[in-house]
């Protein structure tokens, strides 16, 4: 089964996919994430990936393609994937059918979040990850906070704050979004795929509540 999380930045795409892989199995696959390994790896890839991101601009399709190319091969994703951060281009989206149609499959949901955009710059500065890069969870300081302050609950590893979540880069990558990514709501739309949550503090429901109802369904069967 493949999922795609598609959102802004600060939607909780990643907190939603990380609660859909405990309950389904299902590997999550974040390109930002492989982008920021490859970061403090110190790789060429990182190199790049760390020009782009710091302005809160998108890394090159053909490099990003590229990536989930290979990922795709691996072992651990053959049950079900939650790919979280790809596709963000037409273009992208385009050739992820492609690569998938060759194997005899397809985009099975697009999980579209929204988030009042007042709440997202909120939500963003106080977002904390895990600096375990096998761990990586994600905390909010104040809707999700860890039990104890700065240390992860699931691995004791210090939180840190990403380096593209200050309050300039938010509003650039807010920017890319509408520009280059928002078109897909539309695009998975077509494809009757889409899927839209309202993910907000203010109305109650929260990441956790999404994907406990999707894993739901797709445990009974209904996708
Ligand atoms: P967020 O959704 O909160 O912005 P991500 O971790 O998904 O966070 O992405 C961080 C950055 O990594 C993006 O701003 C972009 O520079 C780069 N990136 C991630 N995924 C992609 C992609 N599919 N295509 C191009 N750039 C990407
Ligand atoms: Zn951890």
């Amino acid at each position: 089964m493949i999922i795609i999380m598609l959102g802004a930045p600060g939607t909780g795409k990643g907190t939603v996919a990380g609660f859909l892989e405990q309950q389904l199995g299902f590997k999550q696959v974040s390109t930002g994430d492989i982008f920021r390994k490859n970061i403090q790896e110190g790789t060429e890839l990182g190199k790049l990936a760390n020009s782009y991101m710091v302005k809160g601009e998108l890394v090159p399709d053909d490099v990003t393609i590229q990536i989930v190319v290979d990922r795709l091969e691996q072992p651990d994703v053959q049950k079900g994937i939650i790919l979280d951060g790809f596709p963000r281009t037409v273009a992208q989206a385009e050739a992820l059918n492609t690569i998938l149609a060759k194997k005899g499959q397809k985009v099975d949901m697009v999980l579209n979040l929204t988030t009042p955009e007042e709440e997202i710059i909120e939500r963003i500065v106080s977002r904390r990850v895990c600096e375990n890069p096998e761990c990586k969870t994600i905390y909010n300081t104040i809707m999700n906070p860890p039990k104890q302050e700065g240390i992860c609950d699931k691995c004791g590893g210090k939180l840190i704050q990403r380096q593209d979540d200050n309050e300039e880069t938010i509003k650039a990558r807010i920017a890319t979004y509408m520009e280059q990514t928002s078109p897909l709501v539309a695009y998975y739309q077509k494809q009757g795929v889409l899927r839209t949550e309202e993910v907000s503090q203010r109305i109650g429901r929260l990441g956790k509540d999404i994907a406990d109802d999707i894993a739901g369904e797709i445990k009974n069967g209904n996708h």
